[in-house]
């Protein structure tokens, strides 16, 4: 993991607030690899010694995983220069440094994973691993056997046809539709695409499903922690 400023490794360390992190600073009362640091915004590397009032602090923090119920419209990126809202402000409390793995839509909801285990997203985002993502689409007309038969075979995007999807067509009202779609890709705005690709664009989105994880009882904008078992089965 990369660097942190000093007053915010002392925070997430449970030693202060930040504000009362900087004034042991300015104190002289922290030390980084055994010498006295007294200015501000210092950065550390995860492997440096840090001591407050000669006592070590512990650093070591596990890795964390959530589960955030994505609402519609966050980005799924940790800063957005158009300042829009980002994931990241959804979840409060969390001291590591998360990051979204893989990406949905501005307009899309649904489950999406957050964590700071790298091995673990570098994994999950590997074209060879693709884990299944389960959605819900609704989508405007009604759909013809052939749309189905179509999305389930593949659907050329750009010239390169997706796999093969599991498509299930929930229910009908004439005017919209809905579908479930299981999917190991996961290119850019693929169901979107693949919707309109047959004529039927989507008019609400939702990934209920990021491999064995559910939404369940989670609401738009709310999260959860992982257990211990989810978590051994993305590994
Ligand atoms: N497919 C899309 O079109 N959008 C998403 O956000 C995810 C999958």
């Amino acid at each position: 993991r990369e660097t942190q400023r000093l007053q915010k490794v002392l925070a997430h360390a449970g030693v202060a607030s930040r504000r009362a992190a900087e004034d042991l600073i300015r104190q002289g009362r922290v030390r980084v690899d055994g010498v006295i640091v007294t200015e501000l915004g210092v950065q550390v590397r995860p492997n440096q010694a840090i001591e407050v009032d000669g006592a070590s602090i512990h650093r070591d923090t596990l890795p964390v995983y959530v589960l955030l119920y994505k609402p519609r419209g966050v980005v799924t990126t940790s800063s957005d220069p158009q300042g829009r809202k980002t994931v990241l402000d959804l979840i409060t409390g969390i001291p590591n440094r998360i990051y979204p793995v893989g990406r949905l839509d501005y307009d899309t909801k649904g489950a999406l994973l957050l964590t700071d285990d790298g091995a673990l997203t570098h994994r999950l985002m590997h074209p060879s691993y693709e884990i299944e993502k389960v959605y819900r689409a609704t989508v405007a007309g009604e759909l013809a056997e052939r749309d189905l038969l179509q999305l389930t075979e593949g659907v050329d995007l750009d010239g390169k046809v997706t796999a093969p999807a599991v498509v299930r067509l929930i229910g009908t009202d004439g005017k919209t539709s809905v579908v479930e779609l299981a999917l190991h890709e996961g290119r850019n705005r693929q169901v979107r695409r693949m919707f309109e690709a047959v004529g039927h664009p989507v008019l609400d989105l939702t990934r209920t499903h990021y491999g064995n994880l559910s939404l369940n009882a989670l609401r738009p904008g709310t999260w959860r922690k992982l257990t211990d078992a989810e978590v051994k089965q993305l590994y």
